[in-house]
């Protein structure tokens, strides 16, 4: 099969983690149990799940003219990711999450956007070309709007799907609404942005349909363990989540994301592509961490058999 070609534009951020008996009252020094650092960002995320699944990936973004901002391109890298058009702010850091999680498993996270809010319209033209020679051009709004907005507009003028991440929701305008093909937003996010609470079947297609009234043409509505509701021109369908033991969630709306713009990109259907994406979240789900638990095809199709 050919291999798809996919273009991230978004975030990229180091997920400094840091594990304490329990989290620290103001003023109080604590002596934490352990350090990790990890590659974050929705961004680098679905950058890094896409690429697992063996696209051709191209990552558009900021990262700090710092050791972490080194570090991480090193990492696109090694995952075969095209990185030319990863820009180095001179006067801003490399986003970075300081994570705090305790021995009940709270937490508290503080994160510095850096270097992401510089990401910028001109950046995006500038790397049009990337967008243009893809199949789908894949945002999330941990970067300025202005820029999601640009690629979309290029996107849409040569005819690339265009798929959008609607986080955080409140950055989410008109505009590039009217530009998104595929939106996939959680419970939280798509309340937010349409008003409407999400307790039955009938509440999320009234929701995705005040999606679709703005512009966007499909809805795939991602609830957790509860699956997923995926609405388009032909009508609705629910998918269960494939049923398995989760042990950390954090990246799985990035991987289903990565996923569904992968199988699109293929030519699968809306319906079959969420499918195919719900088995690639559940697998992540399965494991600890964010990218580290993102799986290769071959592991999804194992789950598949
Ligand atoms: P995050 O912000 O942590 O990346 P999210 O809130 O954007 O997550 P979710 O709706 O929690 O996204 O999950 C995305 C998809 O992952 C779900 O639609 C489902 O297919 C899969 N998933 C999530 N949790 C589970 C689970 N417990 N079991 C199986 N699949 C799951």
């Amino acid at each position: 099969m050919k291999q798809s070609r996919i273009c991230v534009v978004g975030s990229a951020n180091i997920d400094l983690t840091f594990r304490t008996p329990r989290l620290p009252q103001p003023g109080e020094t604590l002596a934490g149990h352990a350090l990790h650092q990890g590659m974050g960002g929705k961004g680098a995320n679905q950058a890094v799940a896409a690429a697992r699944l063996g696209a051709s990936v191209a990552f558009i973004a900021r990262v700090g003219n710092d050791a972490f901002g080194k570090s991480a391109i090193e990492a696109y890298q090694a995952e075969n990711i095209q990185t030319s058009c990863i820009r180095q702010s001179v006067d801003q850091p490399t986003g970075t999450a300081a994570i705090m999680v305790d021995d009940n498993a709270e937490n508290c996270i503080i994160v510095v956007a850096g270097a992401n809010a510089e990401l910028n319209a001109e950046d995006v033209k500038g790397a049009s070309s990337l967008m243009t020679n893809s199949q789908v051009v894949l945002c999330q709004l941990e970067t300025p709007v202005d820029a999601a907005v640009e690629a979309f507009r290029i996107a849409r003028a040569a005819n690339v799907l265009t798929v959008l991440t609607p986080a955080p929701a409140e950055r989410v305008t008109a505009e590039l609404l009217s530009l998104c093909d595929v939106c996939v937003p959680n419970k939280t996010e798509i309340t937010a942005m349409t008003g409407q609470t999400i307790e039955t079947e009938a509440d999320a297609l009234r929701a995705a349909e005040r999606l679709r009234d703005r512009g966007v043409k499909r809805v795939a509505l991602t609830m957790g363990g509860d699956g997923v509701f995926v609405v388009d021109e032909t009508g609705s369908t629910h998918i269960p989540a494939v049923r398995v033991k989760a042990v950390d969630t954090t990246g799985a709306g990035d991987a289903f994301t990565a996923a569904l713009a992968v199988s699109l990109a293929e030519g699968m259907s809306f319906v079959e592509s969420a499918r195919r994406a719900s088995a690639v979240a559940a697998i992540s789900v399965t494991r600890i961490g964010t990218q580290t638990a993102f799986p290769t095809m071959s592991e999804v199709n194992q789950l598949s058999r």
